[in-house]
């Protein structure tokens, strides 16, 4: 019994209402998949830290934990949501 591959209509955006825009959408998406992968540890270099809880991450090879952006461990793609929203303003 093979595990099928379901196309389901709820993704990562699943529990974004109609009020957020596409390109909210967009970038709520590209936002989940980034915080979905291993980020790199501060302090010992390895990929292996996940997010904790909001803005709360953890290396889980060497126990570091550290605080950080609400999703990625870095602020920069909040800079440069910031930056483009101010473009478009
Ligand atoms: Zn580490």
């Amino acid at each position: 019994m093979g595990k099928k591959r379901r196309t389901k209509k709820v993704g990562p955006t699943g529990g974004l209402g109609v009020r957020y825009g596409v390109s909210v959408r967009k970038r709520y998406r590209s936002t989940i998949s980034e915080m979905k992968k291993p980020q790199t540890c501060p302090q010992c270099g390895l990929r292996s830290v996940k997010r904790e809880s909001v803005g709360i991450w953890a290396c889980r090879k060497c126990g570091f934990k550290f605080a950080g952006g609400a999703y990625v461990p870095s602020t920069n793609l909040g800079v440069t949501a910031k930056r483009s929203a101010a473009r478009s303003t």
